[in-house]
């Protein structure tokens, strides 16, 4: 008997090659070849390309129908040593980048200035959100308290200059401001400005009646901010988000900034699950919180 290591299939006594898989058969699928890392195919083919370099001589990529994808195969005696080659093949990737990124050759690069690159990385990054929240972009909410001291401010502006532009007309009337008594006679002008400065009272007026109201949905609005950060910090904890954002393969090495689109994307999905209607200023607000709080400025932390 003789079994195909991709498909399983058996084939009968003479045959050694799978039909479908184009892979030599196995007397024994335990024994026999075993995928040790998925991806598109010209990947595999560079790190197949890679291995090869490195002494390895039993690669082979091929179709696996059952998980459907594109996989790269090793015979199990180099198993351990092709997962230890690819993972070296993504760290000397990973190399590249930053070498590119820093402008220099990759031979020069020593681990230490590579990581120093990753955390230059992630501080950019860092700033840039942080420059992007103090723009304004993104972030545009204004909480209800806030948004409750400006109507007040407005409110008692608008009361102001009506009030004093109503007490000067009305002493332009009786005469008491001898220098513009020409004005005094002007009908016209008297009533329109009476108007306008009628308008600025009534509206300040308005506006500070609807002071208390947002101040009580500011209190509902806060309360409902704190449920949600207390839920934050149980479903979204630095553990299972970085389990969650972990690639699929071991052998893969992630940069700064793949984690971190990663990681935002995660904690969204999860956060507009739990939370579908939330207004999205103040949604986006409070993840990027939750980010800052598990992420940034903590590099000092996990060396
Ligand atoms: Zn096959």
């Amino acid at each position: 008997m003789a079994f195909c290591p991709v498909c399983k299939n058996e084939y009968r006594e003479g045959i050694t090659i799978c039909h479908d898989c184009k892979v030599p058969l196995v007397e024994d699928l335990n024994n026999g070849p075993a995928p040790v890392i998925y991806g598109e195919r010209e990947q595999l083919e560079e790190i197949l390309q890679f291995c090869k370099e490195k002494g390895l001589t039993t690669g082979f990529i091929t179709y696996n129908e059952e998980s459907d994808s594109i996989q790269l195969y090793f015979e199990r005696n180099e198993l351990e040593e092709a997962t230890k080659v690819i993972r070296a093949f993504f760290m000397k990737k990973e190399i590249d980048r930053l070498a590119v990124m820093a402008g220099i050759d990759p031979k020069e690069m020593t681990p230490e200035m590579a990581r120093e690159l990753q955390l230059q990385e992630r501080k950019e990054m860092e700033d840039m959100r942080r420059a992007e929240r103090s723009r304004g972009i993104g972030t545009s909410y204004v909480d209800k308290r806030s948004k409750a001291a400006e109507y007040k401010s407005s409110s008692l502006v608008l009361s102001f200059v009506g009030g004093v532009g109503i007490l000067f007309l009305i002493l332009l009337y009786v005469g008491a401001i001898p220098a513009l008594k020409g004005w005094r006679t002007n009908y016209m002008f008297m009533g329109v400005m009476f108007f306008l400065f009628l308008i600025f009272v009534i509206t300040g007026f308005v506006t500070f009646t609807k002071v208390g109201e947002i101040l009580e949905e500011a209190e509902k609005e806060e309360d409902f901010i704190r449920k949600v950060k207390n839920v934050m910090e149980i479903i979204l904890t630095k553990d299972i988000i970085d389990q969650a954002v972990a690639s699929a393969d071991p052998a893969v090495t992630q940069s700064e900034e793949e984690l971190y689109f990663k990681r935002v994307d995660y904690m969204e999905t999860v956060l507009k699950e739990k939370y579908p209607d939330m207004d999205s200023d103040l949604f986006e607000k409070l993840l990027d919180e939750r980010y800052c709080e598990l992420y940034e400025n903590s590099e000092d932390n996990d060396n």
